[in-house]
């Protein structure tokens, strides 16, 4: 199959890798392929997000099998191919000409296994892919996820903040404006707030997430599985002191921690809201409105809603 994609016009494309080096089916004597071929479709495969090892052996069985590859820079897939000693055919396929490409990549899907990676990490995660998943589908495509690597799933088990719920932010508006309007936007969302940001923009990014969010706790995790992973917890606005002086290099997610939960209200509180509910609601409900409300408790509350009424 993958001799017939120098025909396809998606193929034709200028940068489009021809080298066949150790690629397409091999046989044994009596001509069976000794490598089942994949099934026709769209392959999401993710791909290491600094240490090469972390390719999962699922991940490059598919990419040695894919009929085409499409990538976000064929230099940097054609070093991980390298790495697993393939090669494949790559289609260039990123923001500046996702749009032109799509229609030749859906239609190989209907006879031809393609593989979609980004440079690292997770295709879609703030990487090209989701309208040609979309397309994939709506054109009867099989979808196939490979998952692994993702450098926002890997912040998080590092920062030692709450997992159970977070929003994935990617990456905040550069511009000061825009990019306190996006934080002031997730000010009230119960969650921990995840987010992708550069070395020199870090330490601005992480003093209007304090101004926007309040002082909270947080972690800056940088160069994941490299050499000089790190991640440094504390106050927002204690770390970006740390980084203003001294941007850090390399790659970085920003972790922050769900705002704290309100305090506990008090009797006066129950009290205030009880004659307040009073004046709409019988005994009964009064009470169970003041307790889903304020968290206090509706046998207590219907007592002093009683006691509030006089029938106590
Ligand atoms: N799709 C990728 C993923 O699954 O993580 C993310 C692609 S996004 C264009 C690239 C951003 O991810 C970087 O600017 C950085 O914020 C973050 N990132 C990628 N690799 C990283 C690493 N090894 N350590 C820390 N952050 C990383």
């Amino acid at each position: 199959m993958a001799q017939a994609d120098n025909n396809n016009a998606a193929a034709s494309a200028t940068s489009f890798e021809t080298a066949r080096v150790g690629c397409g089916p091999r046989f044994d004597s009596a001509m069976t392929p000794l490598v089942e071929p994949l099934s026709p479709g769209l392959y999401i495969v993710a791909t290491p997000i600094g240490n090469l090892a972390d390719l999962s052996p699922r991940a490059a069985d598919i990419l040695s099998r894919a009929d085409a590859v499409a990538v976000e820079d064929t230099r940097v897939t054609a070093g991980l191919l390298r790495h697993i000693g393939v090669k494949r055919p790559m289609i260039p396929y990123h923001d500046h000409n996702a749009e032109g490409m799509r229609p030749g990549l859906i239609a190989r899907m209907a006879t031809e296994a393609v593989a979609l990676v980004s440079d690292a990490g997770t295709p879609l995660i703030s990487d090209p892919g989701y309208k040609l998943v979309r397309d994939a589908r709506a054109a009867g495509h099989a979808v196939v996820t490979i998952p692994g690597p993702c450098a926002a799933i890997a912040a998080l088990t590092l920062a030692a903040l709450p997992t159970d719920r977070f929003l994935f932010l990617g990456f905040l508006p550069s511009k000061q404006h825009a990019r306190a309007e996006a934080i002031a936007e997730v000010a009230a969302v119960r969650a921990t707030l995840v987010l992708y940001e550069s070395g020199p923009r870090l330490s601005a990014c992480l003093s209007a997430l304090a101004e926007g969010l309040g002082d909270r706790e947080a972690a800056v995790a940088r160069e994941i599985t490299k050499k000089f992973e790190e991640a440094v917890t504390g106050r927002l606005s204690t770390l970006a002191a740390r980084y203003a002086d001294a941007p850090p290099k390399g790659e970085i997610v920003v972790v922050v921690a769900p705002p704290e939960p309100p305090a506990p209200a008090s009797a006066d509180d129950g009290d205030a809201a009880l004659v307040e509910a009073l004046t709409r609601l019988p005994a009964a409900k009064a009470a169970g409105e003041v307790a889903r409300a304020l968290g206090l408790d509706r046998k207590a509350l219907y007592a002093r809603a009683l006691e509030l009424k006089g029938e106590r």
